[in-house]
């Protein structure tokens, strides 16, 4: 191991419990990092280095002794998404810019349970809306990667772009992410990372803000699909405080990599390939299925009739539901408040001058699609495709065990390439979003870089609980990119 920054979530664990590091050295060696390279990257809205060295030596005692959980002693970060006891939490918007919880997501304390060690809080979408990053009212965040040929800031993708910047350039071993619509998927993608959306109530999401209650659901980010079989299995499990949560035991996760994936039959959804896909993504995609074939696997066409309608029905169905939850923020009972002279004039002065532009548009759609007259022809109406966009899923689980598609239609773009009409932005989700409206269970693995340097993910779609299947086909498709490439900025290059 020639640098400490070479450490997988895994192997970190192994030096730790042979005592080949401390977690006072690991832990420091990462604090450093996020302050030589966080200024510019910007992944991180609130560090939490104090907290974390304490935490360090007490891990220390612990393995000492041949002591501690499963992920002790180990660096991670938390999307500012979290409710986390006593430190700062602000879902990226002004409105809960000095919001600090008095309660622990249920998430996040299985993590602490477990030994693993936060950094601090990792920048998001305001409410994670968005798939870019720069909604966030604290900055935006820069990818770590460049293209070869120019040094144009890119998006690392979104809305879990801070954990999956974080991640890429080694300022962490492992993020949490949420997805509601591709938000783990595609910021992995375009960070050359993984992640894990596990199927929905696998995670609790108490403790989590909400943006769309129904779609929420939390997962790993990480280095390598070890590391996300590693952090999920201390994520998940039933809890009661959630009643969406799903009271089934949690799988011992790493234990299915090294399944293999022999006579195991994978969908290729027709439906899948828009118009206009470039040639790239189109290539990497042709590459999965060989790679998976190579492997012993079972390649099948299949159809997923319903995929067109899966954006525009996302788009309704999430906006309707955050548009509610988002009720709750009027300035009366947390964060910013803007006094007015009635209470109507308190909640419209804080609302406006809480909510960036993005969260107003979705809150304003929501509210439309919500209101008497348009209830049944849109809200309802797109529930309906929901149900039909499950079906679909149900019938290719008849004669297919996993569906292989790409992550996302494009490699991270630069921050001035971000479109602005938010419609354009939105179709960036076509291949993540049908899964989410299903609630199955989905991944995305780096799979190689395209003609400018820059990451493409392959995406793996499952049955409900069927992490272990993902998993089992994902580590074929990791194993086969051997996707060893760096960002440019990475704690382990000295500047
Ligand atoms: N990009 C999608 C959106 O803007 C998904 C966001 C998410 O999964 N949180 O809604």
């Amino acid at each position: 191991m020639s640098s400490i920054f070479d450490h997988t979530l895994a192997s970190a664990r192994e030096a730790l419990r042979s005592r080949k590091i401390s977690a006072v050295e690991l832990v420091d060696a990462h604090i450093d990092a996020i302050e030589r390279l966080d200024g510019g990257l910007n992944s991180f809205i609130t560090r939490t280095p104090e907290q974390a060295r304490l935490a360090a030596k007490e891990a220390d005692a612990l393995l000492a002794k041949g002591e501690g959980g499963s992920l002790c002693g180990l660096p991670i970060g938390i999307k500012d998404l979290f409710a986390t006891e006593g430190v700062r939490t602000t879902a990226a918007s002004k409105i809960l810019g000095n919001f600090v919880p008095p309660y622990e997501s249920t998430v996040t304390a299985n993590l602490k349970r477990d030994g693993a060690i936060s950094l601090g809080k990792l920048n998001l979408d305001e409410f994670a809306m968005g798939s870019t990053n720069l909604t966030s009212a604290f900055g935006g965040v820069e990818n770590p990667w460049k293209r070869r040929d120019s040094d144009a800031k890119l998006v690392p993708g979104g809305s879990s772009g801070g954990s999956a910047a974080a991640v890429a350039a080694g300022l962490v071993l492992g993020a949490t992410g949420t997805d509601t619509g591709g938000s783990i998927r595609q910021p992995a993608a375009f960070c050359g990372i993984t992640g894990i959306k596990p199927t929905y109530g696998r995670c609790s999401r108490f403790g989590t803000i909400a943006f769309a209650s129904s779609l929420d659901q939390a997962g790993p980010m990480a280095r390598t699909l070890q590391d996300c079989a590693i952090l999920l299995e201390s994520m998940a499990g039933f809890d009661p405080k959630d009643s969406t949560s799903v009271n089934r035991p949690v799988p011992h996760y790493e234990a299915a990599l090294g399944r293999g994936v022999k006579g195991l039959k994978v969908g290729i959804p027709k439906e899948y390939r828009i118009d206009g896909l470039p040639a790239e993504i189109e290539a990497i995609w042709q590459q999965g299925i060989n790679w998976l074939k190579e492997a012993g696997a079972e390649v099948v066409d299949i159809s997923l009739p319903h995929t067109k309608y899966g954006l525009p029905a996302y788009y309704i169905a999430a906006l309707a539901e955050a548009s509610s939850n988002l009720a709750r923020y009027d300035g009366v009972r947390f964060g910013e408040r803007v006094s007015g002279a009635s209470l109507d004039a308190l909640y419209e002065a804080t609302r406006a001058a809480g909510f960036g532009d993005e969260v107003k548009r979705r809150i304003l759609l929501g509210t439309y699609v919500l209101s008497s007259g348009y209830y049944d022809a849109y809200y309802l109406r797109a529930q309906k495709v929901r149900t039909l966009l499950q079906r679909d899923f149900l019938k290719a689980y008849e004669t297919v065990d996993v569906i292989l598609a790409p992550t996302a239609p494009s490699g991270a773009f630069a921050w001035d390439e971000k479109p602005t009409d938010p419609v354009q932005v939105y179709l960036n989700d076509v291949f993540t979003v049908p899964a989410s409206m299903a609630g199955v269970p989905a991944l995305s693995v780096p799979a190689g870089l395209d003609g400018r340097g820059v990451p493409l993910g392959l995406q793996l779609i499952g049955r409900f609980f069927d992490e272990e299947t993902l998993l089992a086909a994902g580590s074929v498709l990791e194993r086969a990119a051997s996707f060893t490439h760096r960002p440019t900025i990475h704690a382990g290059v000295s500047a």
